[in-house]
């Protein structure tokens, strides 16, 4: 039996790239999913192409904190407890900061940060009554490095290494595991959310040039990694490249 069999994974941001590779990834290996995005679409498309799957979608954006609660509620619900919170919504609108795009940065932290926060607030407390469970985040290298324009999206991804590790550190006594998932360029939507034209343009040449980013699958692959080691091991962190980057 897979070490990921029947265990109950929610994933927010599964709508497309790395959630969405990572919902057939899991599926496949057997667990139990609940998906959320806000795109109910491509939720609803996913499920149906997975007519083997035990999985059941919710429409919910990661900023609202009702919304993120009611999606751990339905795997509650569905599956009397909850194994695994994956924290992988994600928006990038990479510019430099003289641009002052304010609605951006905005955007920015409240997706990026308090996102993962309140899917953390919404678990935590079905996960210190089983005394188990883990909960991954979508870091990035952009979370140990910045370059001109990545100013907040890295500002972000070093906030969400750093909201893990304070996890991490209060909660391993009660059995929860914290781990990030640290992905270099791949190939996915998330490029069509920098809306600085230069800055899509060089950004989308490093992710999509033909042979040089990440695939999707690549990070799934990742992510069912960490999931899939004994409880008594805690993945903290897989920083995954693509071989040919520099940064
Ligand atoms: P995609 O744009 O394909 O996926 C982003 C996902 O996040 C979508 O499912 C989107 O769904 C969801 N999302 C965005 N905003 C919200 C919101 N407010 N509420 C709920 N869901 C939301 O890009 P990726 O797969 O690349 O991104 C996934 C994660 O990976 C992000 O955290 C990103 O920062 C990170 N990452 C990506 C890298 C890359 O090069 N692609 C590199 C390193 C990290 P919907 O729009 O339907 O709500």
């Amino acid at each position: 039996m897979s070490k990921i069999q029947d265990k109950v994974i929610v994933i927010m941001g599964a709508s497309s790239g790395i959630g969405e590779a990572t919902t057939k990834k899991l599926a496949q290996e057997g667990a139990k999913l609940v998906i959320a995005a806000r795109r109910e679409d491509r939720l609803k498309a996913l499920v149906e192409s997975l007519p083997d799957a035990d999985i059941a979608y919710a429409v919910a954006d990661v900023t609202n904190k009702d919304e993120v609660q009611a999606v751990i509620d339905l795997a509650v619900e569905k599956y009397g407890h909850v194994d695994v919170l994956y924290n992988n919504a994600g928006v990038m609108p990479l510019a430099p900061l003289s641009e002052k795009r304010f609605d951006e940065w905005r955007q920015m932290l409240d997706i990026n940060i308090v996102g993962v926060l309140n899917g953390i607030a919404a678990v935590l407390p079905v996960m210190k009554k089983q005394q188990s469970g883990q909960i991954i985040a979508t870091d990035s290298v952009a979370g140990h490095a910045v370059w001109p324009g990545s100013a907040v999206y890295s500002g972000t991804k070093f906030a969400v290494r750093a909201i893990m590790e304070g996890l991490r550190q209060e909660e391993q006594t009660g059995n929860i595991r914290s781990t990030i998932i640290s992905p270099g360029a791949v190939d996915t939507e998330l490029y069509n959310t920098i809306n600085d034209p230069e800055t899509q343009a060089s950004a989308r040449n490093s992710a999509q040039t033909e042979g040089f980013g990440l695939k999707s699958e690549d990070v799934a692959d990742a992510v069912a990694y960490a999931i899939s080691t004994p409880e008594s091991v805690s993945i903290s962190e897989i920083l995954i490249r693509p071989t040919k980057q520099a940064l």
